[in-house]
């Protein structure tokens, strides 16, 4: 996955501004910075969700562009998980896990049945299969959102601040959720703000602000080093 002078604007407000950024199969990217920075309109370019308009952006050997017939292709290769779950308010967990390989992939009933419960059972809540979103805690709605996610079993999974709508006590339950999931080797590019998962977890930190990447490195120099301002401006308030 590979981001080469990107820019964005929204109207005449450019929000991205020449972003380099490249992904490696496995690799582990935590994007942080303030809020603002645009690091949600970074990832929603990646799965096409925005449209950037200078730059190049290629996802799985695909190079995403306004022509492109089939966004939907980029979509099955790429999995997101929201801040707020959006999970289908009017399906069961286990429908929500099956939706999508069923109506987008054309797979057979049963068999999306048993790919979403042997998920459910990875995020360690097989139990929840038959109730509502609503019926669950946030942790567990997000780790639903997680699984239903791995059901399209994506090359890619982008978190976007996957724990800040959580109540303190849910965070971890989600951040485990994640390190296992790197732990398999998934490629995952996270936004987040949680420094203990960036440092265990994380192959390499990069520091949004003002829509530029202004700093990146491994975990330990960039805790131990930062050297822009802004980064050690950041990481004094949120570290
Ligand atoms: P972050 O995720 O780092 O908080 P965002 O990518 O959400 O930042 O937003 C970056 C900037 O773009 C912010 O100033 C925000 O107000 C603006 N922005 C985000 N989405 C839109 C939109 N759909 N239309 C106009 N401006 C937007
Ligand atoms: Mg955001």
């Amino acid at each position: 996955m590979t981001a080469k002078n990107v820019s964005k604007w929204y109207g005449s407000f450019r929000v991205l501004t020449n972003v380099n950024l490249s992904v490696r199969k496995g690799e582990r990217v935590v994007i942080c910075g303030p809020s603002g920075s645009g690091k949600s309109t970074l990832i929603r370019c990646f799965n096409r969700l925005e449209a950037h308009q200078e730059g190049e952006i290629t996802v799985n050997g695909v190079r995403l562009h306004n022509k492109m017939r089939n966004v939907t292709e980029v979509r099955k290769s790429v999995g997101m998980v929201f801040q707020n779950f959006n999970l289908f308010p009017h399906m069961t967990v286990l429908m929500n896990c099956m939706a999508g390989p069923m109506w987008i992939k054309g797979v057979p009933e049963a068999e999306a049945r048993k790919t979403a419960m042997k998920f459910l059972e990875r995020v360690r809540i097989p139990e929840q299969a038959n109730k509502y979103p609503v019926q669950l805690s946030g942790g567990q709605q997000q780790r639903v959102a997680i699984a239903r996610s791995l059901c399209m079993e994506p090359a890619v999974m982008l978190f976007d601040e996957p724990t800040s709508a959580l109540d303190p006590e849910m965070v971890s339950e989600v951040l485990e959720t994640m390190t296992s999931l790197a732990q398999d080797g998934m490629t995952m590019v996270c936004v987040t703000h949680e420094m203990g998962f960036a440092r265990s977890v994380a192959d390499r930190v990069i520091f949004m602000d003002a829509g530029q990447i202004v700093e990146e490195g491994a975990p330990n120099d960039f805790f131990a080093n930062p050297q822009h301002p802004r980064t050690k401006l950041f990481l004094s308030q949120v570290l």
